[in-house]
């Protein structure tokens, strides 16, 4: 039914991340400066006939029912624009799962974005970033892309001018790391180091690159690093190998090196790719969204591969 559409899913990295408290529900306030980068899963939609939502993926461990964050998705925006038709998802991961790089929630991002195109439906982006949100915190800024402040419990957006030039080297170690798990023992006092985020904001209007990386910081690396002390030895090599600066991403496990150039993230990248301790490796660009602007792209919000 129809020609399926192809759609990328990028991942994100923080480079602040910042608790400020726990509300009284029991979700913390942040304040966390998102960066996409260009590692992403790929997202094929097709029109059924059946008028189910089904499911594939290249990974056999993740669920191909509503506790998929695309099923939900695809499930929110049928119910809401009363769509008959049914819908054929398949999503090819190369995202770190449970890594702290929002792999599920991009790929949620990217299936709203999809059905509105599939369907016709000329949702705006404000509309699909609140559907986004009611499904998942991290969903807006996945909808958006870029550099931005994030706010609240993470659905508060600021963007931000897109960073220089550098190149990220992403390493996942082989464990991973459950969000809540990390949350729960996160206990905030006077002792607590705060990373600086209106000086990176400041660094980041200025395109102050070193200025950027200085600031990076993650206050839930109190918790993980003590529980996995590997994540500081990766950060202590990717220093050693060159990077300006090495930071776990999100609630973790997945370590992340800022480079000044391709060179330098890939020499760094050859030490760890014999290390049994490591699952995945990457070498990659910040996703800057005005390179993605240009008006012969904008058929799309997510741009189209063929
Ligand atoms: P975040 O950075 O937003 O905390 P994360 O990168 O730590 O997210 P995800 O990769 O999104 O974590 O996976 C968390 C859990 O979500 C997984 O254990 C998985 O079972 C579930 N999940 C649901 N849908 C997906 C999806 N499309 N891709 C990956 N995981 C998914």
């Amino acid at each position: 039914m129809g020609q399926p559409l192809h759609l990328k899913a990028y991942a994100k990295v923080n480079l602040g991340l910042d608790v400020l408290r726990r509300r009284e529900d029991g979700y913390h306030e942040v304040r966390m400066i998102m960066q996409t980068v260009k590692l992403f899963d790929h997202i094929t939609m097709k029109k059924n006939t059946c008028g189910k939502i089904r499911l594939s993926c290249n990974l056999p461990y993740l669920p191909l029912n509503e506790k998929n964050l695309v099923y939900r998705a695809i499930d929110v925006i049928r119910n809401t624009y009363h769509i008959k038709d049914g819908v054929d998802a398949d999503i090819e991961k190369h995202i770190p799962v449970a890594a702290g790089m929002a792999g599920g929630s991009t790929d949620a991002a990217a299936a709203l974005v999809g059905m509105n195109q599939l369907f016709s439906l000329g949702i705006s982006q404000d509309t699909l970033c609140e559907y986004g949100g009611a499904l998942g915190a991290d969903i807006p800024f996945c909808i958006m892309r870029g550099t931005a402040l994030c706010e609240g419990i993470g659905e508060l957006l600021t963007p931000l001018p897109s960073i220089p030039s550098c190149w990220f080297l992403i390493v996942k170690p082989s464990f991973s790391m459950s969000t809540k798990f990390v949350y729960q023992h996160l206990h905030l006092d006077n002792n607590t180091k705060h990373p600086d985020i209106d000086g990176m904001i400041s660094a980041i209007r200025e395109e102050n690159l070193i200025g950027i990386t200085r600031r990076m910081g993650n206050v839930l690396e109190q918790v993980t690093q003590k529980h996995y002390p590997a994540i500081g030895q990766i950060k202590n090599d990717m220093r050693k190998l060159g990077a300006l600066n090495a930071l776990m991403s999100g609630s973790g496990s997945t370590v992340f090196g800022i480079f000044p150039s391709k060179d330098a993230a890939r020499t760094a990248a050859e030490h760890f790719y014999n290390n049994p301790g490591i699952r995945q490796i990457a070498v990659v660009r910040p996703f800057n969204k005005s390179q993605h602007s240009k008006p012969k792209k904008r058929r799309a919000f997510h741009e189209r591969e063929r």
